[in-house]
This record gives C-alpha cells, structure tokens and sequence, in this order.
C-alpha cells in the first residue's frame, strides 16, 4: 500500500518540506528512514498528531544535525542516547536509530541494539503502533505492516505482538487500556487474557514509569473511562489499593473539565483521584509514585483542607474569616476541594475565595504604613491583616477610610 497522496494531504506544507529534505539526505547517506508508531496509526485514524517518531536505519545524530544544517527547524540533540528532535511549528519530529530490544527480565529497562527497521517495529507494544511508512525516494509513502496493524485498526482492535509483551513491561497493560478507551477499541480475546494473567507483573514496574503512564491517562480527553475500566480489571488495586476509578470519579472529573483552564486539568484531576484517600494512603501513595514537589504539596493539601473545610459550612461567613482559613492552601487544592464538596455552602464559600476574595489587596502598601507613622516588624504584619479583613468585610471601602482605621490601630 502506498499512502504517499494521504501524507500530503495530513500534514501541512512546511512539514511536508523537511520530510523532503530528510528524504534526499537519506538518499545520499544511503540510509534508510522511517515515519514509525503513532503518527502512522493517527494518519490512518484521521487524528491529528503534532509529534512525529522518525526511525533510522543509522546514525540519527549525524542525520538529524544534517537535516538542521538545510533546513530552518531547529535542533534539540540528546547525544546520551543518539535521539534528536526536530521542531517546525506546533510540529516535532523525533529521531532514533531503528533499533531491536531485549528483556533481561520483567520490568527491568530493555538491552538496545541497532537494527533494522523489522527490529524495531516488533520492539512495540500494539499491532496498531508497529506500523512504518518509508521515507526513501525510491519508495516513499509505503507502508510496512508486519504485524497486521492496518487490519486491526479496521476492527478496532489492540493486539499484543507476542505472548510474553505484558510480562516483559507491564507498563504496556495501562497503555492497552488508554488506547481501548480513547478510540473506543476492543482488546483482541488472546491480547485480554495475557492482560489479565500479567496483571501482577505490575509489581516489577518502577514508581517513575507507572507515573508517568499515570499521568499519560489524566491527559485523555476522558480519563474517567480509563480508570473505570483499570479499575474493573483489578489494575488500580494491584498499583495501589487505596485507589478506585468509580462512578464518583467519573463525576467530579465531568465538573472539572466544565471549571478549570486545560493547562492544569490534568493536576486536578490528580488531586480528585486521591480526594477519597486517608492523609496515610496518600502518603505511601506520593512515596510509590515517587510524585516531584509541587504536585505533591497539591495533593498533600487537597486532603489537608478536605478535613478542615466544614469549617465553612456556615452560610453566614465574613469574607476575612474566609480568607484567612483558605489563603495558604494551594490553589488546586482549593479548587479540588470546590469540586468534591456535597455542600452547596461549602462549594459556594470556595468559589468566592477563588473568583474573588484571594484577589482583594488593601489600598495602603507595607511602606505607606511606615510613613503613616508604624512601626516595622509584627505590629505592622498585624496592622496590615485588620486592615485587610476590614477591606474583605466591606469595612472600608476608600484608601481614605483605611488611614483612618490604620491610624486608629498606632500602637
Ligand atoms: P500517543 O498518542 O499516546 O502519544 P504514541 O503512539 O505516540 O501515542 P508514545 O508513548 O508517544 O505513543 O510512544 C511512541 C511509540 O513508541 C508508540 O507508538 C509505540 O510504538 C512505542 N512505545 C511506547 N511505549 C512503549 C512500550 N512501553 N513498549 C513498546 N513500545 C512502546
Ligand atoms: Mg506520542
């Protein structure tokens, strides 16, 4: 199958330029190069995709510093492992040499080796990944299927490419997963009974890699299903069982995607995972997950708050009182916390704090104080906190107002 007219129809003009160019230089290097793996499978589907996995039969540096020289994309190379990665637009294209992998055992990271194209085309995890489109001239645009992927696609099916892929690297069970649910696909029969009899294979897996599958999932534009189904499968529970991917879930992931901006959904809907955990289960969960800084201080103060919040279950709150029990909680987890209350109270004290109240600053700054006559250190610390509460409480409404309370509070 030639697929060279669907390229040219998928991918925009300048992109469709430096594969050109990749295509000459491949020419007279006398290697072989090779659009692989996703972009493949997204071509066939009619999805966009913006990150391009180039495979070659060669040295990927030397290539790719080539293609940088002719060409306006610019150049990001990883010399420790002879990838490079080229940018043009919204565009990146990723290039490796074509390699093949060995498994020393379960888990652990694979021996490489350079290959072939053949090599690294079985080295994958899906039927429908394992697909490459040449970038040679004289046989641009076809297609290498070994493994049948174009035909699963049509029955929207996921197929391991052999028996022991699960036990090899367990992480390839959530990725099964996230692709049945994100293109709505089956699990091939023989492909779901390995998937269920590695699930413990899970244990071999390194707390960095399930993270990052984990965070691969909250990235989906629906990651509710995925947890559902992890979930139904006994796959969330042998990861940790404190966590669950219920209809609760489901729910409050639904409000966050009507609330938040898209840039950091996928940090809330972190801290809504680990909403119904003990401040204990979250605790070994950050140590397994090995979560960096400043997600963790999200999570650790979603479930911090979660237990102070029916502090703000009384409908006639002032505003300062509010502030001050919010103001040094982190703003996801105050937004978290928004989403999982069932108090309406609760949920509209929250969204005041959010919407409004973290913004409001008093008329007068630290130094104006001074020059109004007040002294540095805590007393102006103090001074500055009635001064704000009374601003919050609609106790002041003028900068001249709040002189006049400054002065009246001189110690
Ligand atoms: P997505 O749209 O989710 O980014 P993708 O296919 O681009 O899908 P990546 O995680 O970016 O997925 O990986 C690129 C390619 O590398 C995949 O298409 C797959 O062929 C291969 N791959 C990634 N992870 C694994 C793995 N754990 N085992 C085998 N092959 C893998
Ligand atoms: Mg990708």
């Amino acid at each position: 199958m030639n697929l060279a007219s669907q390229i040219e129809q998928y991918l925009p003009a300048e992109v469709l330029k430096l594969l050109a160019n990749i295509s000459t230089q491949a020419n007279q290097l006398g290697q072989k190069v090779y659009l692989v793996g996703g972009v493949v499978r997204d071509l066939f589907l009619g999805y966009p995709n913006f990150d391009l996995d180039l495979a070659i039969e060669g040295d990927a540096l030397k290539f790719a510093q080539r293609v940088a020289e002719i060409t306006q994309a610019k150049l990001v190379t990883h010399p420790r492992f002879g990838t490079a990665k080229l940018s043009q637009g919204n565009f990146t294209l990723d290039m490796a040499m074509a390699r093949g992998e060995t498994y020393a055992k379960p888990g652990a990271l694979p021996a490489v080796t350079p290959g072939r194209i053949s090599n690294d085309l079985f080295r994958r995890d899906f039927s429908i990944n394992a697909m490459a489109i040449s970038l040679a001239p004289d046989s641009y645009g076809e297609l290498l299927d070994p493994y049948q992927g174009k035909s699963d696609l049509d029955r929207g099916l996921i197929r391991v490419l052999h028996p022991k892929s699960f036990s090899d690297d367990a992480t390839r069970i959530l990725r099964a997963i996230r692709y049945e649910q994100r293109f709505g696909f089956k699990l091939e029969p023989e492909t779901a009974w390995l998937l269920k009899r590695d699930i413990a294979m899970l244990d071999t897996i390194s707390g960095n890699r399930i993270r990052h599958e984990l965070e691969s999932i909250l990235r989906e534009r629906y990651p509710e299903h995925v947890l559902r189904r992890l979930s139904e499968l006994g796959v969330l529970q042998r990861i940790n069982p404190s966590l669950k991917g219920n209809g609760w879930i489901a729910e409050k992931f639904d409000k966050a995607r009507q609330l938040n901006k898209p840039s950091q959904l996928s940090s809330l809907y972190f801290c809504l995972f680990i909403y119904p955990l003990s401040g204990k289960e979250n605790e070994q969960f950050l140590h397994q997950l090995n979560i960096p800084g400043k997600l963790s201080r999200s999570l650790r103060d979603t479930l911090c708050l979660k237990s102070q919040v029916p502090l703000l279950d009384k409908p006639s709150m002032k505003h300062g009182e509010i502030y001050y029990l919010l103001h040094e909680y982190d703003s996801l987890a105050i937004q978290a916390n928004a989403i999982a209350s069932e108090s309406s109270t609760i949920h509209c004290h929250l969204q005041l704090f959010l919407t409004k109240l973290r913004y409001v600053k008093t008329f007068l700054s630290g130094e104006e104080l001074k020059k109004l006559g007040i002294p540095e250190g805590p007393e102006l610390g103090k001074v500055l906190e009635t001064l704000h509460k009374a601003r919050l409480d609609g106790e002041v409404n003028t900068k001249a107002e709040e002189e006049k309370l400054a002065l009246s509070l001189k110690p």
